[in-house]
């Protein structure tokens, strides 16, 4: 069976910048405790293995998250500790950020977390000082970044920190990211079936990306622009039936254990 990754992140659909001012959090329903069990049922039934990347300040309020999806067997990564864009902070906010989101983690897990993602992969412009800062707090991984310098089908490019990267699909030669997000929701099946016989060809995993939140139609009621209405619209909400039929096909694991490391 042909083996790709699969990850998870971790959040509520209004804990980003954009969608909702970050002192409105507390006014919207959180779900995603229970949205995460429900990926998790789906992951137990094929046996599925997955990196969830959690975000530390959800750790704090949540810690109950980080031991239902471990007692599965899964991976904990970090999803930063504030999920707030990364591109231009200041370095002494960015290592600070680093700092926290795996202090909480490994305290859960007790264990060290290996992999860290940014929020809406908004890696910082300084990428050097970032993977060094990474390299320092023990990371062995980092999927920050939505391209590859290449333009090419590589996941997973190795470097003194690996470097993982969402799937792209060759369509009327433009390439476009299929595996995660809205993304997975919108394109049809037929396309994201393309993506993956592409990777087939190439030797590479394909890299899944998906969110609790799209799992649960039921959302509460944020006051957004009408942009992210249509594009988070529960109408849209194929994640989960698209992953099923992927699951069945495919074996999924972490990217840890995909990695090795
Ligand atoms: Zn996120």
């Amino acid at each position: 069976m042909e083996r790709h990754i699969l990850t998870v992140d971790v959040e509520d659909n209004f804990t980003f910048d954009e969608l909702a001012d970050k002192s409105d959090w507390p006014k919207y329903e959180g779900q995603v405790v229970e949205n995460t069990l429900r990926i998790l049922s789906l992951l137990r039934r094929y046996n599925a293995g997955a990196t969830f990347f959690v975000v530390g300040k959800l750790a704090e309020r949540h810690p109950e998250i980080v031991k239902y999806i471990m007692d599965e067997g899964h991976e904990i990564a970090s999803h930063s500790y504030l999920h707030k864009s990364l591109r231009d902070v200041p370095v002494d906010e960015l290592e600070a950020d680093i700092r926290k989101s795996s202090e909480i983690l490994s305290s859960l897990t007790g264990g060290r977390v290996l992999g860290f993602r940014a929020m809406g992969y908004t890696i910082p412009r300084d990428e050097a000082t970032f993977y060094r800062l990474l390299e320092r707090y023990g990371y062995k991984y980092d999927s920050s970044k939505k391209r590859n310098s290449g333009g090419d089908l590589r996941t997973i490019q190795r470097d003194r920190i690996y470097r993982v990267f969402p799937s792209s699909v060759s369509l009327l030669g433009l390439r476009t990211v299929f595996s995660g997000g809205t993304y997975l929701r919108l394109l049809p099946e037929f396309i994201i079936n393309k993506g993956f016989s592409q990777y087939r060809t190439s030797g590479q995993p394909v890299m899944l990306y998906v969110h609790p939140w799209e799992f649960n139609k039921d959302q509460p009621k944020r006051n957004v622009r009408l942009k992210y209405k249509i594009l988070q619209s529960p109408l849209t909400f194929s994640t989960e039936r698209k992953l099923d039929s992927l699951l069945r096909k495919y074996e999924f694991v972490s990217i840890r254990k995909y990695i090795g490391v």
